[in-house]
């Protein structure tokens, strides 16, 4: 069984093995499809969070 996670900066689901970053953030572990989306994350990661807890309030 696969377990998908969500890449917050580009929203897309990836399956969990295949992450190609992950990051730790105020202790959580963020999982992205690339280098790419974790830049943008390191870069401003209150923008993406804020995005998260938006999308887990949605029942
Ligand atoms: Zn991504």
């Amino acid at each position: 069984m696969k377990t998908f996670v969500l890449d917050p900066v580009c929203g897309e689901l990836i399956i969990w093995e295949n992450a190609v970053a992950i990051l730790s953030y105020h202790g959580s572990l963020h999982y992205f499809c690339s280098i790419r989306c974790r830049k943008r994350f390191q870069h401003a990661p209150s923008k993406f969070t804020q995005q998260i807890q938006v999308l887990s309030g949605v029942p």
